[in-house]
């Protein structure tokens, strides 16, 4: 390997086990206390995972919501789906609008596999899915992890440019293969798969929304602390406030490596200006916001002015 070849068999996360565990405890929490709720979310019946995946493919998941309750109106079960005729199916998926018809003949043919060669039951390994007409790996593997609990890390561009930003993994499959595996916490793959592709969605878009989404990972974000917010499908910097993001990275960085500091010795760390404009005035702007986010504690020394940051618990 050349010294400018990515390194894609050691993850950047494998190097800290506790930062991963924290990071996937972080994650986990804030999917679980609030998350968009799509009603296949709520949901472990593998046909009906499989028809919202096939559905999402081509289709905005709010509008897949409506096509999704009508699917299943008509046809609820894999056996009904698979004695209905073909054309009907095929005329359902036009009449929603749903993208290529292809995907409902597969559809249908899927269903007739697993009435005929599995006796009605979704086999329930990402390898075994495969085998189903018109199922390719990733829908396979979402399959497992939302039925059954059995996925494998799921690796999509959401979840690239998550994997990019947060833990400057370098673009290239394997690199993002072996790190979304190393951070899936073992067995838990339905959340964690949830969680993290919500997270691209919803925190760590095209755009990111770090502070107004809550992002549970700005403590160890690799583009939070540096400002660089380009990704493999953002390749110019996102417009919006990013240096002010940039030192808010840094102290969130900073903090995490001290258990607290007095503001004369954290604002030092974070720029090499610091002083005058950008001095400590400036500082307690940045570390109020911080504060009003909940991300900071302070606490004022009693025998003078100043004040000590720490990371809120
Ligand atoms: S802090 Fe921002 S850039 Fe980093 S993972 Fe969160 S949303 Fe993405």
């Amino acid at each position: 390997m050349t010294e400018s070849e990515p390194d894609t068999d050691r993850s950047p996360l494998a190097a800290d086990s506790d930062a991963v565990e924290s990071a996937q405890q972080a994650l986990i929490e804030w999917y679980e206390a609030d998350h968009r709720a799509y009603p296949w979310r709520k949901t472990d019946d593998p046909y009906a995972i499989l028809i919202s995946e096939v559905m999402s493919q081509q289709t905005q998941l709010d509008r897949v919501v409506e096509a999704w309750d009508d699917f299943l109106d008509e046809w609820p079960t894999a056996a009904s789906l698979a004695s209905a005729a073909r054309g009907e199916v095929v005329a359902f998926w036009s009449g929603h609008s749903l993208g290529y018809n292809n995907r409902a003949k597969y559809l249908h043919e899927a269903a007739t596999q697993v009435v005929t060669d599995y006796d009605g039951a979704f086999p329930e390994t990402p390898e075994a899915l495969q085998e189903l007409m018109g199922v390719g790996p990733y829908t396979a593997n979402a399959v497992a992890s939302f039925a059954f609990n059995n996925g494998n890390a799921v690796v999509d561009t959401n979840v690239k440019r998550v994997l990019y930003r947060a833990f400057d993994v370098p673009d290239d499959d394997t690199a993002f293969e072996t790190a979304a595996g190393d951070l899936m916490p073992e067995g838990r793959s339905r959340v964690w798969n949830n969680a993290i592709m919500e997270l691209g969605g919803v925190a760590c878009g095209k755009t990111p929304e770090c502070d107004t989404a809550g992002c549970p990972w700005r403590q160890w974000c690799h583009a939070y602390e540096t400002g660089d917010f380009t990704a493999p499908d953002v390749p110019t910097q996102p417009s919006f406030e990013g240096s002010r993001r940039q030192f808010r990275g840094r102290v969130i960085r900073t903090l995490g490596e001290y258990d607290e500091l007095p503001l004369s010795e954290l604002g030092p760390r974070i720029r090499v200006d610091y002083g005058g404009e950008t001095g400590e005035p400036w500082l307690r702007e940045l570390v109020s916001d911080l504060v009003d986010d909940g991300l900071l504690a302070v606490d004022e020394e009693t025998d003078s002015d100043e004040l000590t940051v720490r990371l809120r618990e």
